[in-house]
């Protein structure tokens, strides 16, 4: 039986970050002027290797995870990450490996990938206008690549792919019914994400926010939609599908229609720390442990005690006056999203 935290809701998904480092600068995310050439990312020996986030996977399994997203920062700039993606596809019990990425190095490693047991992929593509493109990545980078990585994703046998854009209003918004139309007619999921207050540094204001049911709306004027049914309980992503037989987008309501009470996910940071929400302002150093000569059952004992205590449920209290600066948060590329 997995652990149930104190709002009865088990342990899951795990989330792993492979990198504090990425190749974009996106502006909500890691905005370029505070991540700069300067900037001092983790030193080496202060991120966990592949053995010890192999490890620590075998662990969280063992307590009832089933699925493991790998993230970051960009995992792909993870040397060898197909070495990682080999290890953990082993693991018995494992019943869902994917990976979330902006794309930029996917297509030279999608067979590499494919090979070493990765089951799917989703990808992150916030605009199809190529200037608008740029400046939602702080880099000189065409879509184009995103959507040449989506086509090599579908040659490995990666296909349906899911798309993930973050809307915010009065930079992409506009995006919203052109992404819907590029993806409408292929079996590939396009889903539109709130864009949220993660961490501290992005200047988030709630009025930035274009909530889940205008985006709907705007894309069933332009391409009718009807809710579908959830694929499984628990899934954070409300599904649609075109009437016309055209395929589905989904829409992540973070922020308008928090979904705290089904919220099974446990996030592992590039420096090994069990983090237990999105908005958390510190997690719970295992790296020490593992390091420390800690046995297995040690460490499972520490990531059960962490979840039996577990009460987060920041979407749900969400004010004005909680965000966006108001106490010290972990940053996204830190925990992945
Ligand atoms: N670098 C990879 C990528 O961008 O796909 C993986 C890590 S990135 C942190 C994971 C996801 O978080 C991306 O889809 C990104 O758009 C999303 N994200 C980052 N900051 C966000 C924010 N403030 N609100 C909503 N989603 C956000
Ligand atoms: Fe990098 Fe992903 Fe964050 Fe963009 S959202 S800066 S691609 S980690
Ligand atoms: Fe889960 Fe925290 Fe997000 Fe709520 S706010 S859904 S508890 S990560």
């Amino acid at each position: 039986m997995p652990p149930l935290d104190t709002l009865g809701r088990p342990l899951r998904d795990l989330r792993i970050s492979v990198t504090d480092r990425c190749n974009f600068r996106c502006p909500y995310c890691m905005p370029a002027e505070i991540y700069g050439e300067r900037y001092e990312f983790l030193p080496r020996e202060e991120i966990l290797t592949f053995e010890e986030i192999t490890r620590l996977a075998r662990i969280f399994i063992d307590l009832g995870v089933e699925k493991i997203r790998i993230t970051g920062g960009e995992p792909l700039l993870r040397i060898e990450i197909e070495r990682l993606i080999a290890d953990l596809s082993k693991l018995p019990g494992l019943l869902d490996l994917t990976l979330t990425t902006n794309g930029v190095r996917f297509a030279a490693l999608s067979d590499a990938l494919k090979a070493a047991g990765l089951e799917r992929v989703t990808f992150s593509l916030d605009a199809l206008d190529p200037d608008l493109f740029k400046r939602m990545a702080g880099r000189d980078e065409p879509p184009d690549t995103v959507l040449d990585a989506i086509h090599t994703a579908e040659q490995s046998g990666f296909a349906p792919v899911k798309i993930n854009t973050v809307i915010k209003r009065g930079d992409n918004d506009g995006e919203i019914v052109p992404l819907a139309r590029q993806f409408h007619g292929t079996d590939h999921i396009l889903r539109f994400i709130e864009y949220m207050d993660v961490g501290t540094r992005n200047g988030w204001q709630l009025d930035h926010v274009v909530p889940a049911d205008e985006i709907v709306s705007r894309v069933h004027d332009a391409l009718p939609v009807e809710p579908v049914e959830p694929n499984y309980p628990g899934e954070v992503a409300r599904r649609y599908r075109y009437v016309d037989g055209g395929g589905e987008i989904g829409v992540i309501t973070s922020v308008t229609q928090p979904f705290c009470g089904k919220c099974t996910r446990a996030r592992l940071s590039t420096d090994g720390k069990l983090v237990t929400c999105l908005f958390a302002s510190d997690g719970v150093d295992l790296r020490s442990m593992l390091r420390g000569n800690a046995s297995d059952e040690e460490i499972s004992q520490r990531i059960q005690n962490v979840w039996l205590e577990r009460d987060d449920r920041y979407s749900e209290t969400r004010t004005e006056a909680t965000t966006p600066d108001a106490f010290r948060r972990i940053e996204m590329y830190q925990i992945g999203g």
